[in-house]
């Protein structure tokens, strides 16, 4: 390939995988971040913050994240397994599984 032509097609590519990465990722944040489940939860644990983490570690710098989630893996294993959340999600997610799933993700990157 002349340098020209990589000059042009490799810009167009990223742009082209940028906005097919948004969209995919832009469907995720909206099923897994209505909120709905949020108001319900009794232990005030932040559920879509936690559900998500590791959509998040692929979308910030760490450096924003570990202060985001500070207090966040602690409050989320206060979870009583009321199921609360899951009776507000119009999506049916399995959230108390996820939030599991989303606190070992978790304590595996905070150490
Ligand atoms: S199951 Fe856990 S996360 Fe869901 S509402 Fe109850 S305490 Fe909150």
């Amino acid at each position: 390939m002349l340098k020209a032509e990589r000059d042009y097609y490799y810009p167009a590519l990223l742009v082209f995988f940028h906005k097919k990465l948004k969209i995919k990722y832009n469907s995720l944040i909206q099923e897994q971040w209505c909120g709905y489940c949020q108001p319900n939860c009794p232990e005030e644990i932040d559920i879509p913050m936690v559900i998500n983490a590791e959509l998040m570690w692929k979308l910030w710098p760490k450096e924003t994240l570990l202060d985001w989630y500070k207090g966040k893996v602690e409050s989320a294993q206060n979870c009583v397994e009321c199921g609360e959340c899951e009776e507000a999600c119009p999506y049916n997610l399995p959230i108390r599984e996820m939030l599991v799933a989303g606190i070992d993700f978790l304590k595996t990157r905070m150490g």
